[in-house]
């Protein structure tokens, strides 16, 4: 099974975000156009990965 591209870059951004530990809160993302995941195939892009209080607004408020 391939592992998709984007567990690999979330996983690096949440290394590099002490901020967000030992909190639960929305992770949004950003796929590019060409990325296989919009096939239904695993994620072959680099993402943008957005977290942080801005997304945690968004989803919440339905935005
Ligand atoms: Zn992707």
């Amino acid at each position: 099974m391939t592992l998709p591209n984007y567990l690999r870059v979330l996983a690096a951004h949440l290394a590099a975000s002490p901020e967000l530990r030992g909190k639960v809160g929305h992770v949004e993302i950003r796929h590019d156009d060409f990325c296989a995941h919009w096939l239904g195939r695993p994620c072959n892009c680099n993402p943008q990965v957005l977290t942080g209080p801005a997304i945690d607004r968004k989803y919440e408020d339905g935005r």
